[in-house]
């Protein structure tokens, strides 16, 4: 078959404004890249994105951190959750999530996924029974997002608290409330591959003083929480300073130089993602299925899932081969061993009951992925959907 070639890396990450760059190189001149001064106050970059991100999300409070994964571990610790306790979490997500529940000591509860890649709520309402646990960290993996309404009932229902992951949700809505908004705290992510890049870094935001406070004594303010921004009143600090430990998992300067200019570039961003991505879903919809997504979902498409149903795992292996050979390099999650980003919930042995029945497992082994760089052309969404396309139809029987 003669199937085209894209002669690009769709792994390109958004690039970083030259305001930024600049900013970055005067801190870098300065040496002055820990968030907080000594003698006077540091310089305020970080607290900056903090009062910035807080705005943009809408949140009363947002704490600046090293990475995601450490803004959930804050964010399950200033909870209260830790040793002994349960945590839902839905079982189409990335390792740093189950990786952050067991940060705290706590156990990872596995609930399933339905085809539209989001967590399957009947199922959650079984698992709550089941487990008797009483915190969700739902991911929005790969920007999918769940029935909310029905997420928070179901919370408010089993007093169940709710912690947002929102690494691909930066810039996405339900019922046009902003990701991260839904439950006790949200969780974001600047780390290179996600909508605002300055290398590694998170932010988690949340309205309660309480978890405002613990979550920027835990990220290891010393005595200087004064420096933040966004933060809760003096009075929630003194309730819980002594007795909350220092992680030391703090954003840089240059990290927050980096991320500053880029949020005013979000909303730009979003439309560029979403129309290569509506683009590509139309044609790939023609050989392939596409989740579908709910009319109240206002989603980023910074990456687009597709299924491949009814081919054998060698059939599988054999056309993304094919469709790599042609430049389209598509992860899949039904690999046997974890292949780069790509893992898939049975690939974390350290949990213990890793079953979440054969219809998570089915769309799981049927599922496939690409990113969507920023600079796609309609062009290449038309050789990648052609590539994808015909190398699956050099297996089909
Ligand atoms: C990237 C990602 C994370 C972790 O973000 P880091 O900043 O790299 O720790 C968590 N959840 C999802 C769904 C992600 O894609």
């Amino acid at each position: 078959m003669d199937l085209p070639r894209l002669d690009r890396d769709l792994t390109t990450p958004p690039p970083i404004p030259d305001v930024g760059i600049e900013r970055a190189a005067t801190l870098m001149s300065s040496g002055r890249l820990h968030r907080y001064g000594e003698a006077e106050p540091g310089e305020a970059e970080v607290s900056r994105l903090e009062d910035e991100f807080a705005a943009l999300i809408g949140a009363d409070y947002c704490v600046a951190l090293s990475s995601c994964g450490a803004a959930m571990a804050v964010a399950l610790w200033a909870a209260g959750v830790g040793h002994g306790d349960t945590v839902l979490v839905n079982a189409f997500t990335l390792a740093p999530v189950p990786g952050a529940i067991a940060h705290v000591g706590a156990t990872p509860a596995l609930v399933g996924i339905t085809r539209d890649l989001t967590i399957d709520i009947d199922d959650f309402v079984r698992v709550v029974r089941s487990s008797g646990a009483r915190t969700l960290l739902l991911s929005h993996m790969r920007g999918h997002i769940a029935d909310m309404d029905r997420i928070v009932d179901v919370c408010n229902e089993g007093s169940i608290t709710l912690i947002e992951d929102c690494a691909h949700t930066l810039g996405a809505t339900w019922d046009g409330t902003p990701s991260g908004r839904f439950g006790l705290a949200g969780c974001f992510s600047t780390q290179s591959y996600k909508h605002v890049n300055s290398g590694e870094g998170g932010l988690l935001v949340t309205d309660d003083e309480d978890v405002a406070a613990r979550a920027v004594l835990l990220s290891g303010s010393y005595a200087l929480y004064g420096q933040h921004g966004a933060r809760p009143p003096a009075e929630a600090f003194a309730r819980h300073q002594s007795t909350t430990p220092n992680l030391s998992m703090r954003m840089p300067t240059h990290s927050a130089a980096l991320a500053r200019p880029q949020l005013s570039e979000l909303a730009s961003r979003v439309d560029r993602w979403n129309e290569s991505h509506d683009r590509l879903a139309t044609l790939l919809r023609e050989s392939v299925s596409v989740p579908e997504r709910d009319p109240k979902e206002g989603y980023v498409g910074s990456s687009i899932q597709f299924l491949v149903d009814g081919l054998t795992d060698e059939q599988m292996d054999q056309w993304i081969t094919t469709a790599g050979d042609h430049g389209v390099h598509v992860k899949w999650f039904g690999r046997p061993e974890p292949e780069g980003f790509t893992s898939r919930y049975d690939h974390w042995r350290y949990i213990d009951d890793l079953g979440v029945g054969a219809s998570s497992d089915s769309v799981l082994a049927a599922l496939c992925d690409l990113r969507i760089p920023l600079d796609l052309t309609a062009d290449e969404c038309a050789v990648i959907a052609r590539v994808i396309a015909g190398s699956i139809e050099t297996v089909r029987p």
